[in-house]
């Protein structure tokens, strides 16, 4: 089957990467009682580091663009954290500090024909809080999303989810075993949205659900996993406006390629909020979007036409 060597690296690599979150995390309390540096730089540095290496060793020539780079992790001034996301990775794979930043670094490519985008903590402050985040890695192909996986630490005890265009979307548990058809049935009745106030418009969101009949309190939830949780029924709808507050913000691509195939793959749909697909292949910012609708299929239309009047 077509790309199936990248669906197993993919697989493999957000697998690994959330392995590593989890380790964090659990050695979070003592971080934070040590010192006052966010333990979460630590996990984006190291799942970054992990995913990249893995990436690059299977596909040399494919640029990866993600959302870190070494840069501040390289100063002297944090030769202390260098250290401890070194200490993070070596559990994974020996490295050195170096080579280390050099596969973080490995994610400042550019968009291209191929290119791979990662978001390696995707819901930094979900990560923070204990609740929900995801690793998001995503092929784009010849303008099109072609594989994703994305992985969802803190969804039922630990959920990966994955996908090849045309092929279907399958769910799988983080800590193994077999790979699940996910197709959308009758979703719950309710829509997804940020738990971050800011990163939409929470009144014009409840507004729209409302226009196509969705009335009960809203799913608020950090990360892709909102993809993740459309993709297998327990919401109908997601809806991220622009938030009036940031009216010049542009959505980027690592937060929302390996998602859009989740759920398109499982029978929904995603575009902006003016019905126009995602732009994946322009560059990191998706300039030509505004704002983000993902559904099952059958509301899809009305709720871009809901929009209109909001
Ligand atoms: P979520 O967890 O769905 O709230 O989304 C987290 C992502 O929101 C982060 O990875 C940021 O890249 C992105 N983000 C930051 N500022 C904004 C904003 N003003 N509007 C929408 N998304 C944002
Ligand atoms: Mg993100």
């Amino acid at each position: 089957m077509k790309y199936n060597r990248e669906r197993e690296v993919a697989v493999e690599a957000v697998r690994e990467a959330a392995r590593l979150c989890a380790d964090v995390q659990k050695s979070l309390i003592a971080s934070i009682e040590k010192a006052d540096r966010s333990p979460v730089t630590v996990a984006d540095f190291g799942s970054q580091a992990l995913v990249c290496r893995r990436v690059k060793s299977a596909f040399p020539n494919d640029p990866i663009v993600a959302e870190e780079d070494a840069t501040a992790l390289r100063c002297a001034d944090h030769a202390a954290m260098r250290k401890t996301v070194c200490e993070f990775v070596r559990a994974y794979s020996p490295t050195d500090e170096d080579a280390l930043c050099d596969w973080i670094d490995a994610g400042n490519g550019e968009v291209a024909k191929r290119f791979w985008t990662l978001d390696p903590i995707d819901g930094t402050k979900g990560f923070l809080r204990g609740e929900q985040y995801a690793v998001a890695l995503a092929l784009i192909d010849g303008g099109e999303v072609k594989v994703a996986a994305l992985a969802c630490p803190a969804l039922d005890g630990g959920a990966l989810f994955v996908a090849v265009r045309g092929q279907g979307m399958q769910a799988m548990s983080l800590a193994g075993g077999g790979a699940v058809d996910i197709q959308m049935g009758q979703p719950a009745w309710r829509f997804a949205e940020s738990l971050e106030a800011s990163h939409g418009d929470h009144a014009a969101q409840r507004a729209v659900a409302r226009a196509v009949g969705i009335d009960a309190p809203s799913l608020r939830m950090d990360s892709q996993a909102k993809y993740g949780a459309v993709a297998r029924g327990d919401a109908a709808l997601y809806l991220r406006l622009p938030s009036s507050k940031y009216p010049d913000y542009r959505e980027r691509i690592w937060d929302h390629a390996a998602g859009s195939l989740i759920v398109e793959e499982a029978g929904g749909r995603v575009s902006d909020m003016f019905g126009k697909p995602l732009n994946f292949a322009a560059a990191t910012q998706m300039d030509d979007n505004r704002g983000v609708v993902v559904s099952c299929r059958e509301i899809h239309a009305r709720v871009i036409d809901g929009l209109r009047d909001v």
